[in-house]
């Protein structure tokens, strides 16, 4: 019997826009779910990966202290890594702060105004600090293959896991990379 491959994918500073996009493969789910299998995953609310993963997914750019644990770890345990999406490829619409510091931007969503009666900026030690800026992925890791779109078509995804199960490079002609 074919060993299924292991699939790990995660959202950093993205909007599941592109985890939605792969379960667009709609009925395929069904053949890919013979051939595949996941591990950590929102898909399946696995929240450690394993380690020796064939393969990772990352949605999202890198916006804060925990989103770099969580893709070096991935980089660590993923044979091959995907940057999946624009947000991964370049940090995408999170990285529109970028033009700011991160004083300034926490300062305009938790400094007070319409919102806030008084300024009420987050300083609990659970939750992650801010990046000075919003990272593509491979600015911090090495990335083996990209899927770019916002999101990816899911055809898209369809070659890439399809390619990889079949042992041969993936074919991303340009009805699956364009984005008009
Ligand atoms: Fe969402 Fe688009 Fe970013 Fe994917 S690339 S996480 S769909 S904004």
């Amino acid at each position: 019997m074919e060993r299924k491959l292991t699939i790990a994918t995660c959202s950093l500073a993205g909007c599941f826009g592109c985890h939605m996009s792969l379960l667009d493969i709609d009925e395929r789910l069904a053949a890919l779910a013979e051939r595949v299998a996941f591990d950590r995953s929102p898909l399946t609310d696995v929240k450690c990966i394993s380690a020796g993963v064939d393969l990772g997914l990352i949605e999202g750019g890198v916006c804060n202290e925990e989103n770099v644990e969580t893709l070096l770890e991935f980089r660590r345990r993923c044979r091959i890594l995907v940057a999946v999406g624009a947000c991964a490829l370049t940090g995408g619409v999170p990285a529109l702060r970028n033009r700011f510091s991160a004083a300034d931007c926490l300062a305009e969503a938790y400094g007070g105004g319409a919102t806030l009666a008084a300024p009420l900026l987050p300083d609990d030690p659970e939750l992650p600090r801010l990046l000075d800026k919003v990272y593509p992925i491979h600015e911090l890791v090495a990335v083996d293959y990209v899927l770019p779109g916002c999101p990816p078509p899911a055809d898209a995804f369809w070659e890439l896991l399809t390619a990889l199960l079949d042992g041969r490079e993936p074919r991303l002609d340009y009805p699956l990379r364009r984005f008009d």
